[in-house]
């Protein structure tokens, strides 16, 4: 028995709402935990919610019972901060070895095994414009390994500090996506589009998953 511990979230069958599979129906697996301290963090580890971590759920599950509840061969595995967890690579085994597509969703602060899960789509949502945990950890392999590269905009320089390695990863052929802050999608939005002016490659990804209000 295979015991997957400290998970947040499992929801069975929902929409992926960002980047490149935007709109696919999908199961999502979020884990407990990250370190990292965006200051938008949505999903409760942002550093003013920090007092408020004991109060979101750390489920146990038999990874055999949480097979069952996927409702998708399509599975996003999010978090938190997914590298970080006790069991995310093991998690990561058992879903490839039962054939699902696995995503994995990651802000890159700590290295992935790209040579042992080369099946595995990787979404890397850079975050050091967001908090200083990042600045000397980034993990530069994910510049020329990952799937995607997703961006969260709230101001006109959050863009600044990518641009060059954004650049470099669009001629890898790698999809390059800027997405609205959720809080401040009204004024983030004019900017992207008129970065996208000049970047006619890149995409606006857009959450589409809270328009629906989908978990
Ligand atoms: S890396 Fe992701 S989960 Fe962690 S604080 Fe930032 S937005 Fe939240």
């Amino acid at each position: 028995m295979t015991i997957i511990k400290n998970i947040q979230e499992i929801i069975p069958l929902t929409i992926q709402g960002e980047g490149y599979h935007a709109g696919r129906s999908c199961s999502f697996i979020r884990l407990f935990g990250c370190p990292v301290g965006c200051w938008f963090c949505d999903t409760g580890y942002a550093p003013g919610d920090r007092e408020d971590l004991n109060k979101l759920p750390r489920l146990s599950v038999d990874y055999e019972s949480l097979r069952e509840q996927l409702q998708s061969r399509y599975v996003v595995i999010s978090g938190g901060e997914p590298l970080f967890h006790q069991d995310f690579e093991e998690l990561l085994e058992r879903l490839v070895g039962d054939d699902f597509e696995v995503a994995v969703e990651t802000s890159g602060a700590k290295a992935f095994p790209f040579e042992k899960f080369p099946q595995v789509w990787v979404t890397f949502s850079p975050k050091f414009h967001a908090t200083d945990y990042l600045k000397d950890q980034q993990n530069q392999t994910f510049w020329t390994n990952s799937q995607e590269i997703k961006v969260v905009i709230r101001e006109a320089n959050d863009l600044e500090v990518y641009e060059q390695l954004l650049d470099q990863a669009a001629q890898l052929g790698i999809p390059i996506y800027l997405q609205p802050e959720w809080s401040k999608k009204l004024e983030a939005t004019p900017l992207i589009l008129k970065i996208l002016r000049q970047k006619p490659d890149w995409k606006i990804s857009v959450q589409l998953h809270k328009y629906l209000q989908l978990p």
